[in-house]
């Protein structure tokens, strides 16, 4: 397809912006021109001293014959799309004819090109966004071009530049997302002649994944697969114990483009569900292949974002892959894993550590104190709150435990028939375990158990007035208050899940986080609540335990549906395999 200039009607209906607003933008635009010319091998290569001060991308793409070269520099000249109607199903990266020409009119700009076939190539060297030369050449099948003087003739852009570590990581940061969404593309990213990415070409997106961050980031993800009518959803994501603080490891990407998705990542975290800290981003590498016409490409000047159809459709059928890919795995932590460390750069600029590499993420910050959470709670108590064996399958993923002791009133000690050594936290175990007798309980189910002596709470006003809103959703999960005079209420019934407790102090625990806890954002008030009730409810860490309740705890903990963390995303149990113990005996 030849360049065309589009007409006025097309280009009023393309959003407009800033295109080239930074080196990386630069870089992106210069690389998706590269793809959309069919490109299987692209080399990007970056100059700098203080400053980025040249780009350099060069292609095995189509190439461009002589006419077109000097086309393709005039503002909204494309070869991708002719008419409005083709903006509503775009197949390109680029459809808006606008990058070349702005990069151009910011710095001096080299092209030579040649298309498969063609005897001979085209030079062409643009300055300012005028032309200086254009001549015939010879060079390699493809195209190649240089952008130098970025910015030089805008002070007040340059002048905005941030030091040039900063820009090279924000060019890696695109490329890692250019990478990841075309796997099938090999690319070279250098930075002074050394080499900063590299990925090969590859059907398989787990090869670019370990090329780029390491085979041992590769090796701990588990897969993800959907497909709807429209759209497959592919890809791997990571185990509950490798999460991060931020979700700049949530990569998606919608058509071989990457993009931003609020809606894909908020319906992984949803995937996820308990599994994940409120607090906490899995890393996730999505591809999305959707229907063209059910997605809008025109919505953002830099193409970041994208506008799906049928949102809810998608949002479902990618939190129901995330779980479904999860809960089919064995995610008991490994105790001899190494720390969640990336593959650093090589030789080459200092890597931004803020922008680039961020460790592991701390412990979790749930709403439940490891330490100081949970009752104590009796024999009695603990059969009283079971998940009724029988009634639900045994969970194939969680091996059968012999419990050997406990240690500091805290963990249990565990041993499989695979010579395996498991260290549960007995908390968050209960803990696990009452959230799924609370939430699993059909509604017809009893949830409340009346108490003989109502306890009689008093609270400040300003909690009363919190209180007060909540007594029907309360009541629903069992929790039945009755106002009672000045900021006070009776509690006449508990939640069924907690047993008999011999104290009241749960109770008052449970309303005082009620009350107390500001609303964690992202969580809903049903979810809010049971986390409470399983939280206050389960064992305390301190509790000592005898090897029999010890035993019973962790045989529970294979009746639930997701044994693998706490309901605020904390480990249940971590794992010493066989080798773990030798290699830490040095027997290997
Ligand atoms: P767009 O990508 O939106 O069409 P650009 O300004 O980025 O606009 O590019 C203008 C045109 O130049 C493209 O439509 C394409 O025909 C041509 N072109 C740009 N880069 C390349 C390349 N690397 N290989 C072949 N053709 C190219
Ligand atoms: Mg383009």
């Amino acid at each position: 397809m030849t360049i065309r200039i589009l007409d006025q009607a097309t280009v009023n209906q393309i959003a407009a912006g800033e295109v080239v607003e930074r080196p990386a933008s630069v870089v992106k635009e210069l690389v998706e021109n590269a793809i959309d010319a069919g490109a299987r091998s692209i080399r990007i290569e970056i100059t700098s001293n203080g400053e980025i001060k040249t780009i350099r991308v060069t292609d095995n793409g189509s190439g461009m014959a002589h006419a077109d070269a000097l086309l393709a520099f005039t503002p909204h000249a494309t070869s991708k799309i002719a008419t409005v109607d083709d903006l509503r199903h775009i197949h390109t990266l680029g459809f808006r004819g606008e990058a070349l020409a702005s990069i151009a009119a910011v710095s001096r700009v080299t092209l030579v090109t040649r298309q498969a076939g063609a005897a001979t190539g085209t030079k062409v060297v643009i300055e300012s966004g005028e032309l200086r030369e254009h001549s015939v050449t010879g060079t390699p099948e493809g195209t190649g071009i240089l952008v130098e003087d970025l910015f030089s003739n805008t002070p007040a852009r340059k002048k905005f530049q941030k030091n040039r570590n900063t820009e090279l990581a924000q060019i890696h940061a695109v490329m890692e997302g250019i990478c990841l969404a075309n796997p099938e593309i090999a690319f070279r990213l250098f930075h002074n002649q050394h080499e900063l990415l590299v990925t090969d070409r590859t059907a398989d997106i787990l090869d670019t994944i370990a090329r780029i961050f390491g085979s041992y980031v590769a090796r701990e993800l588990v897969p993800v697969n959907a497909s709807l009518p429209f759209m497959t959803v592919s890809g791997w994501i990571s185990r509950p114990s490798r999460v991060r603080k931020d979700n700049a490891r949530m990569f998606v990407s919608v058509n071989q483009r990457f993009v931003s998705s609020s809606l894909v990542n908020n319906a992984v975290r949803e995937g996820y569900g308990t599994l994940l800290a409120k607090d906490r981003f899995p890393v996730t590498f999505l591809r999305l292949a959707i229907n063209p016409e059910m997605v809008d490409v025109n919505v953002h000047p830099a193409k970041k974002l994208v506008r799906l159809a049928n949102e809810k459709e998608i949002a479902g059928a990618v939190r129901d892959a995330v779980k479904e890919g999860l809960l089919a795995h064995d995610l008991i932590p490994a105790a001899g894993a190494p720390p969640y460390r990336e593959k650093s750069l090589p030789a080459g600029p200092d890597p931004d550590p803020g922008s680039l590499y961020s460790d592991a993420a701390p412990a979790p910050s749930g709403v439940c104190e490891p330490n100081h959470a949970g009752t104590a709670t009796t024999d009695r108590q603990l059969r009283q709150t079971e998940l009724v064996t029988g009634t639900r399958p045994v969970n194939p993923l969680v091996p059968f435990m012999d419990v050997i002791g406990q240690i500091g009133g805290i963990y249990i000690i565990a041993s499989t028939r695979d010579g395996e050594l498991l260290l549960i936290d007995q908390h968050a175990a209960h803990e696990r375990i009452l959230y799924e007798i609370v939430t699993r309980r059909s509604e017809s189910e009893r949830t409340s158990q009346e108490l003989l002596v109502p306890i009689v709470v008093q609270r400040t006003p300003r909690e009363a007035v919190q209180l007060r809103e909540l007594v029907p959703r309360l009541a629903r999960e069992g929790l039945v208050l009755e106002e009672f005079g000045r900021n006070s209420f009776l509690v006449r019934g508990i939640p069924a899940a907690l047993g008999k407790p011999e104290e009241t102090t749960v109770i008052r625990d449970i309303i005082d986080d009620l009350v107390g806890e500001a609303w964690s954002r992202g969580t809903g008030e049903r979810e809010r609540i049971t986390r409470i009730i399983a939280c206050r409810g389960a064992i305390k860490a301190g509790t000592v335990c005898t090897a029999e309740q010890a035993q019973r705890l962790v045989s529970q903990l294979r009746l639930t549906e997701n044994p693998f963390t706490c309901p605020h995303g904390r480990p249940t149990m971590i794992r010493f395999t066989r080798a773990d113990l030798d290699g830490m005996f040095k027997r290997t």
